[in-house]
């Protein structure tokens, strides 16, 4: 308690209102007390750490710069002491007795605006600071002495209502100790495991060494403060388990230091698996922030575009301050900054492991190939620099799926004006699929999207190097046209136009365009899209997703010179030739990998089997 000498003082309004608010509207969060009291005492030994590299007369200056917690069970006391700069008696004035702080101000006006008492929130986004120590302590002690060699020590005392005392101190020590009488309700805070998590959640990479009792319980260094060439894979893959829990290696990390436009360090990650998500729930995005080494934020959307949120890791910089609100994090430039510059070196990197380390990159696309895509289709900006990411399996990549647009247009012969893929539900069913015949007989190469998202990202994407995107189900291919083609229907048969005629009335429910092509070698038939229009794999998956039924009318097209159709086109047999047609129909299904109305499959071809 105040001796014989102290000297009593008012609080200044703005500290009175302060103080007003954090005892009586805030309360939750109570805990972030702990983490304003570190990050002062972490500045303070900063200031001291530069300090010393130019002033040989620091007071103390031997003292290990380090930050010591304390726990009296019998007392119900916590004390936090660090050798930082410590306060002369004008500075203990001074900066506990201002606002000094803006984030603190701003927390203030924010909090008066507001008509009802609904802030319990806004702590934990402001920070306020010192007199947060009232909201869990009901007398509170400060005993500093400054660096500066001729200081004396002083000591600050005050229940948090109106006044504080000020008196001579017996430290000796340069720094500062804060003693916290807590209140009743928190006597949560002398067990030392309460103060051991508190201080993994938030400061567990605080630059200096923090200890309760004389046990070290933050990370000796934070990791990220380390040169990179200082930095071994096993540091990178260890801490990249502790922020995530993981138990595998990452895929890749990728290390950024920047200095300009804004200073900062990024670790970003690229898990060995893809987060799980759920119909309609998003995984959450995986950066945290730091500010000044400071812990703010975990999964913080700002700092990387919706389609990375696969990505894990996190940034620190020292132009984001401390006190940073979520409000000012969606709107802080320097965040915007940060965002762009690490986007641009995550694509770039992912692009250059493409390049370097095949086995690596397709790990992660396998995992995390359908954000980038994603990517591809949501971020118009970014669109032409995400396209090397991606991959595919096609008629030429011998099942892999490591063929890139580059190196499939870098194959195409000189005649072949477009980029043609092929949808379905997997590989084998693709390289089956009379879709192909033409274009494995021409030599023409044919991507073989297993994915409906593929189709869809095709159907949006401009012509890459001025090929434009074709599915081999389209109406028009744009390819050279043969003897055949350019002969038009008139040249048919006159039993193949009957018995085109006849297809499309027999079919009239199921289809509707039936034309003859030249496209077909082995197959008698197969389904094309004439209108142009969505594919009828992206069709299925937009009317599902909507609860729709399927529509099932499709476009038939006939292979003229197969054994098969002109026989049917011979047998003028009504009733039987009827049935045919029907089979056709389901025939051109069985390629597509499906199966339409079974049982009037059944009955259809039952007779054959007798
Ligand atoms: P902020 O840290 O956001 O500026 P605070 O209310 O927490 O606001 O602290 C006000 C000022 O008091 C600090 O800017 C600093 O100058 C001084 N201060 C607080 N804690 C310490 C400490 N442990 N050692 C030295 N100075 C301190």
């Amino acid at each position: 308690m105040a001796n014989a000498t102290s000297e009593s003082f008012a609080f200044k309004t703005e500290i009175q209102e302060l103080l007003h608010l954090i005892v009586h509207t805030l309360y939750t969060h109570q805990e972030i007390f702990l983490r304003e009291l570190l990050s002062n005492a972490t500045d303070a030994l900063s200031k001291v750490q530069f300090e010393s590299l130019t002033n040989p007369d620091l007071y103390d200056k031997d003292q290990p710069l380090e930050i010591e917690i304390e726990i009296d069970n019998k007392l119900k006391m916590l004390t936090i002491t660090d050798t930082g700069v410590g306060m002369t008696r004008d500075q203990l004035i001074q900066q506990i007795g201002t606002i000094a702080h803006s984030g603190t101000k701003k927390f203030l006006n924010e909090i008066k605006n507001m008509k009802d008492a609904s802030a319990p929130d806004l702590i934990g986004q402001f920070g306020v600071g010192f007199y947060s120590v009232f909201m869990v302590a009901d007398y509170v002690t400060l005993e500093t002495r400054s660096m500066e060699t001729d200081a004396a020590a002083v000591r600050w005392e005050s229940d948090g209502s109106g006044s504080y005392t000020l008196s001579t101190s017996e430290r000796r020590r340069r720094g500062t100790s804060i003693t916290l009488k807590l209140k009743k309700e928190f006597e949560e805070f002398l067990e030392e495991s309460r103060i051991k998590q508190l201080i993994n959640q938030y400061s567990n990479y605080l630059p200096f060494p923090v200890l309760l009792g004389k046990e070290r319980v933050n990370q000796p260094e934070a990791l990220w403060r380390k040169p990179k060439a200082d930095i071994s894979e096993d540091e990178y893959n260890e801490f990249y388990k502790q922020i995530t829990n993981d138990y595998q290696d990452p895929i890749f990390v990728e290390d950024i230091a920047s200095e300009a436009p804004v200073q900062f360090r990024a670790l970003l990650y690229v898990p060995p698996r893809a987060p799980v998500e759920f119909a309609g729930d998003e995984a959450e995005h995986g950066v945290k922030l730091y500010a000044k080494r400071v812990f703010i934020q975990d999964h913080c959307k700002q700092l990387l575009p919706r389609f990375l949120r696969f990505m894990r890791g996190m940034v620190d910089s020292e132009d984001i301050p401390l006190n940073v609100s979520r409000e000012m994090i969606q709107n802080d430039r320097n965040i915007l900054k940060i965002n762009k510059v690490i986007t641009k070196k995550v694509i770039d990197a992912l692009k250059k492991l493409g390049e370097t380390d095949e086995e690596a990159y397709l790990k992660v696309w396998g995992q995390h190939g359908r954000f980038i895509k994603e990517g591809v289709h949501s971020e118009a900006e970014l669109r032409d620099k995400l396209l090397p990411l991606l991959r595919y399996t096609t008629t030429k990549s011998e099942r892999k799926p490591n063929a890139t647009l580059e190196g499939y247009v870098s194959r195409m012969n000189d005649t072949q004006k477009a980029i043609y893929y092929a949808v379905g539900d997997s590989v084998d069913q693709l390289m089956r699929s009379p879709q192909l015949e033409y274009f494995q007989k021409h030599d023409i190469e044919v991507i073989l999207a297993t994915d409906p998202l593929d189709d869809l990202v095709f159907t949006q994407l401009p012509p890459f190097q001025e090929k434009r995107f074709i599915n081999v189900e389209s109406g028009d291919l744009d390819l050279p046209k043969s003897d055949d083609e350019k002969a038009d229907d008139a040249s048919l048969s006159d039993s193949l136009k009957q018995l085109k005629d006849k297809v499309r009335s027999v079919l009239q429910e199921q289809v509707n365009e039936v034309r003859f092509g030249h496209h077909l070698e082995k197959a008698p038939c197969r389904f094309y899209n004439a209108s142009g229009g969505m594919s009828h794999a992206v069709k299925k998956m937009v009317f599902q997703m909507d609860g729709l039924s399927i529509p099932m009318k499709r476009d038939l097209e006939l292979n003229p010179n197969h054994p098969l159709i002109l026989a049917l086109a011979e047998n003028k047999d009504g009733e039987d030739q009827e049935k045919r047609i029907r089979l056709l129909f389901h025939l051109a299904h069985l390629a597509e990998g499906q199966v339409f109305e079974p049982q009037e499959l059944a009955e259809l071809i039952t007779p054959y089997l007798s």
